[in-house]
């Protein structure tokens, strides 16, 4: 079989478009030379409606973790109280990253496939009477695969605290709408390898006045993660102040080019159809569905397996098919698959990946559901051409 084309639905990294690797090869340029500046702030500043933000957006190079570890460590100071909810392994992360620098971390936890209901948060934050300096929320939390409502909890953090709302949108933003201001989110983060259809290696913050202001006087140390320094090395120059992942800030521009020529709003129903697509085609063929429709994720679908152990039908799809799928994390590793749809991912895709299930559940219980996924799919898919 011809296995040189390999098909990647991880959640994460997820393909990169050929166009967007042509603008990574493009010659190195110096990040002191008078050409860098104007690729910074293109890129800056043409992310803002993608981040839903109203100031240019910083990049770092460094993972998704990393921009969840400069939103904590240049807003908290030790004994700070701070509300973290944890609705899967990545809220864990965050918490367990607050925790780190010192801070009194609440953790809201929530069924792991179940996102926060606006009651839960309220209930938690007034039974708390504490000064709160934080909440931190994760929009798509990708190890369940439900996406968090991010403007309705927002809604609460600011009429019961005064604490700043920082949310980590790794797994979703450039597939989700977004509106910092509207929605009362402070920092917002972002890793380039999800829906950003970039390799791993970049991070991106988004923070409005207000929780620049609470950086500024952040008596915490940090050096590399310092966000003073790269508003400044922006601001007076347009610069970093460590050397960027100039390549990686290329393809980002290139990226920048494809979400404007789709039109973002484009960009965002396309991702409702392949969630919709996934899920219906799923359906059909009586796979369970770690969440509800409605709390779900347009970025990853979480599958429970009842009849197969998860290894082996990501292990089956991998060797006769070439489909990389994510496996469960933590509580939920063994329990469930995730398939990855977020960035360069087409209709075409999701009827390959669900045809590939199909043929896999044949091939280990002799289950005959061939082409009925896809069919329900294709019935999704042709209401919207
Ligand atoms: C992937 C992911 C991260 C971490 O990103 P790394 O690049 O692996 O450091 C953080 N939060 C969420 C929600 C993610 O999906």
């Amino acid at each position: 079989m011809l296995l040189d084309q390999q098909y990647l639905f991880a959640p994460g990294p997820t393909p990169i478009p050929d166009r967007v690797k042509i603008a990574m090869n493009q010659p190195m340029i110096a990040h002191r030379s008078p050409e860098f500046p104007s690729l910074l702030e293109d890129v800056s500043t043409r992310l803002m409606p993608v981040f839903g933000s109203e100031n240019p957006v910083t990049v770092l190079a460094g993972s998704g973790t990393s921009a969840l570890e400069t939103a904590a460590v240049n807003v908290i100071e030790e004994n700070d109280e701070v509300v973290v909810i944890v609705a899967g392994a990545f809220g864990d992360r965050f918490a367990s990253i607050c925790e780190t620098f010192g801070a009194n971390v609440h953790r809201l936890n929530i069924e792991w496939g179940k996102t926060c209901k606006p009651e839960q948060l309220e209930d938690f934050l007034k039974s708390l009477q504490k000064e709160i300096k934080a909440v931190f929320a994760t929009y798509c939390e990708t190890s369940t695969g439900v996406l968090n409502p991010i403007k309705d909890l927002g809604k609460v953090v600011k009429r019961v605290t005064n604490a700043l709302y920082i949310v980590d949108g790794v797994s979703c933003i450039g597939a989700v709408p977004v509106d910092m201001k509207g929605w009362n989110i402070d920092i917002l983060v972002a890793g380039s390898q999800k829906a950003l259809m970039l390799p791993p290696g970049l991070a991106f913050i988004a923070i409005n006045d207000e929780a620049r202001e609470v950086i500024r006087n952040c008596k915490a140390k940090r050096f590399y993660l310092d966000l003073n320094r790269y508003l400044a090395s922006y601001e007076n120059e347009r610069s970093t102040p460590f050397t960027p992942a100039v390549s990686l800030i290329f393809g980002a521009q290139e990226v920048c080019n494809m979400f404007e020529e789709e039109g973002f709003e484009q960009v965002i129903k396309r991702h409702q159809l392949l969630k919709e697509m996934v899920r219906e085609g799923l359906k059909a063929i009586e796979v369970p569905l770690l969440t509800s429709d409605e709390d779900a994720s347009p970025t990853v679908t979480a599958v429970r397996t009842i009849d197969e152990p998860a290894k082996q039908i990501k292990k089956v799809l991998k060797d006769k098919f070439a489909i990389t799928l994510g496996g469960g994390q933590k509580k939920l590793k063994g329990e469930i698959f995730r398939i990855g749809h977020m960035g360069y991912c087409t209709p075409f895709d999701v009827i390959k990946v669900l045809g590939s299930i199909e043929m896999t559940l044949k091939f280990l219980d002799g289950k005959d559901v061939l082409g009925t996924a896809v069919k329900r799919a294709e019935e999704v898919w042709i209401e919207h051409v």
